[in-house]
């Protein structure tokens, strides 16, 4: 199948979407996480009391980020082009749903990913699970393998190959992880000029 076939376009958001704006080693330091470790993670074995207080910050964290957010190169154009095609769209993302729709609307793709269309980290288990994906397989009614998820880093990819999607790397101009990606873009730009 040619990229051009693909009619089902699940998108991780930032730094896909978006100019990668997270500073993760920060927000590590800023909750007592150790470096290696997972953040989501990491919350999610602590007592329920530090888990909510800490999520709550991450929350204002990631909202303002959220509130200036820049599009990344070429991903308007991409969206608007897959939509005028009549793809249909999804993200999958570890941000929370509000704030991508935050995002979304901060870069001018919010009327692209309806609200149901985004699953956060409250809606599906967090990627690499496969769950998000297989989620909006089942609710588009499409097999996995229509499917391609679009992302920037190791676990967008993983994600895909354990739903068992196709998979395309964005945004490194590198592809250090080349037995997970069927389709490597420098950018969002190249990726819609691959759509031929
Ligand atoms: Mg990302």
């Amino acid at each position: 199948m040619s990229l051009a076939e693909i009619r089902h376009w699940v998108f991780d958001m930032d730094g896909t979407l978006t100019v990668a704006a997270h500073d993760f080693a920060a927000i590590r330091e800023a909750l007592g996480i150790p470096p290696a470790h997972d953040i989501l993670t990491h919350l999610a074995a602590l007592p329920t009391d530090e888990a909510a207080a800490k999520h709550a910050w991450l929350l204002e964290h990631e909202r303002d980020l959220a509130l200036a957010s820049q599009a990344a190169t070429g991903a308007l154009e991409l969206v608007r082009e897959l939509a005028a095609r009549g793809c249909r769209l999804a993200i999958l993302t570890r941000n929370a749903r509000e704030l991508a729709h935050v995002t979304l609307e901060a870069i001018g793709l919010a009327d692209y990913f309806p609200v149901e269309q985004i699953l956060g980290r409250d809606e599906a288990a967090p990627k690499p699970s496969p769950d998000g994906l297989l989620q909006i397989a089942q609710a588009w009614g499409v097999a996995p393998q229509q499917m391609v998820m679009v992302g920037d880093y190791r676990f967008d990819l993983d994600c895909g190959r354990a739903a068992g999607t196709r998979t395309v790397l964005v945004n490194l101009p590198d592809n250090p992880w080349p037995q997970l990606v069927d389709w490597h873009a420098v950018d969002c730009r190249a990726l819609r000029a691959m759509l031929g």
